[in-house]
């Protein structure tokens, strides 16, 4: 298909015979344990089948520390250090379905995602939207990213150090703004930022969160803002560390 060219292809192993080698600490072929993960997601409601097949290429095992990556494809968060964590898997896609839901032609669709961590959903997000760019406070997380994502070669993803509570007015407007981290409410420059029909994915609360969906009309109007469900994030801190 024509505008399937040049798309990124991530998972750089040739197959399972590659899979044990190149698998490293995980000692298990990572692709048959990834597929139960992808099950283990779908199972809890998640049915965009683009969002699954972009869990199913994506090495989450590559972005946690060799200690830990036996345990890279259980459903949940895990430690990425400076008290950050990976995203939990399902959270992960949950918030890439409900962008793709807003979202028309995702293939030119311009998306911002507000917490870098360790890149793992910023590599899930490059496989499904046209220009991802991912925005870190903390310094040595979004180095640790960069280096991360280095093998995964994923052209159409830019990751930059900032604060994201004050957006990427440089290159605004975005089709969708997904948050891994909940402040008390959405900053108001995220949906300044917002194109037309644009949608905020965010978590919204301090000791107890819910994961919302903020919308913008055609004129610019912001009009839906939906609770989808209780959600545990990092919270949202202002400024940069290092
Ligand atoms: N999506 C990441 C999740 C990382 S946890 C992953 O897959 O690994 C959330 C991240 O948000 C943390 O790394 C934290 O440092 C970052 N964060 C918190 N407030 C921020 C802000 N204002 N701007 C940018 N990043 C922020």
């Amino acid at each position: 298909m024509k505008h399937r060219h040049g798309r990124p292809v991530v998972d750089s192993k040739a197959g399972p015979a590659a899979g044990t080698a190149s698998a490293g600490n995980l000692g298990l072929n990572s692709e048959r344990v990834r597929r139960r993960m992808v099950e283990r997601v779908r199972a809890q409601g998640v049915c965009n089948p683009r969002v699954l097949s972009a869990l199913a290429v994506v090495p989450r095992h590559t972005f946690v520390d060799g200690a830990l990556a036996s345990r890279a494809y259980d459903d949940c968060s895990l430690p990425i250090g400076h008290g950050q964590t990976i995203s939990q898997p399902y959270m992960v896609a949950r918030s890439a379905e409900l962008a793709l839901r807003a979202i028309a032609d995702p293939r030119s669709a311009r998306v911002l995602e507000i917490g870098t961590g360790c890149g793992y959903a910023a590599a899930v997000f490059a496989q499904l939207f046209g220009s991802v760019y991912s925005i870190e406070r903390v310094r040595a997380l979004h180095e640790r990213a960069r280096d991360n994502l280095r093998p995964l070669r994923l052209a159409n993803l830019r990751l930059v150090f900032g604060d994201g509570a004050v957006g990427l007015p440089a290159e605004a407007p975005f089709d969708a703004i997904i948050a891994a981290a909940a402040g008390e409410e959405i900053p108001v420059a995220w949906g300044e930022q917002l194109a037309p029909r644009g949608v905020v994915v965010a978590p919204v609360g301090a000791e107890k969160q819910a994961l919302a969906v903020v919308a913008r009309d055609a004129r610019g109007k912001w009009v839906v803002q939906e609770a989808i469900e209780e959600v545990r994030f990092v919270p949202l801190l202002g400024g940069v560390v290092g």
